[in-house]
């Protein structure tokens, strides 16, 4: 049995009036994450870590964000992506912890849903997935609520 672990972090500017996709959601909130594609910031973060942990390079060499393709793409197609080419390879994936970083909207209600539907396509129990939050204590870009970075870290398992 091999393991192997992979980490992934990103971030994404926030602007006024823009849809905010976190997590495979769409989230109230009067500001959303700028982006190429749907700028999911969560779901790049665990692409990264997935592809990380496989060595198979990061979402921007796989999904370049100049490619027309990708413009206004919903993430969850990268994601679905990440995962065919790690079970393409007969990696599984073991499980995803996850960790946010803004000031609101408060997340708490909504990870039920974000996990639902990202165990889903990762085709993972959903406690096999944890996505926590914390803001930034007013501190820096996030605390100033201009910016939302993601965290993941992915544990990936081949017999
Ligand atoms: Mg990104």
């Amino acid at each position: 049995m091999k393991f192997r672990v992979g980490m992934g972090f990103d971030v994404h500017q926030l602007e006024d009036g823009k849809d905010f996709w976190l997590g495979g959601i769409k989230l109230p909130a009067s500001k959303g994450a700028v982006g190429h594609s749907d700028a999911d910031v969560l779901i790049h973060a665990i692409c990264d870590a997935l592809l990380g942990a496989a060595s198979l390079g990061d979402i921007g060499q796989h999904f370049q964000n100049t490619d027309p393709r990708w413009k206004g793409m919903p993430s969850k197609f990268f994601l679905e992506e990440v995962v065919k080419m790690l079970s393409d390879r007969n990696w599984k994936i073991e499980n995803v912890d996850c960790t946010l970083s803004l000031e609101k909207p408060k997340l708490s209600p909504h990870i039920p849903a974000m996990k639902e539907i990202l165990s889903g396509i990762m085709g993972i129990e959903k406690d096999a997935l944890s996505i926590k939050a914390t803001t930034n204590e007013r501190l820096g870009y996030v605390g100033r609520e201009e910016g939302v970075n993601a965290y993941a870290v992915a544990l990936i398992m081949q017999d």
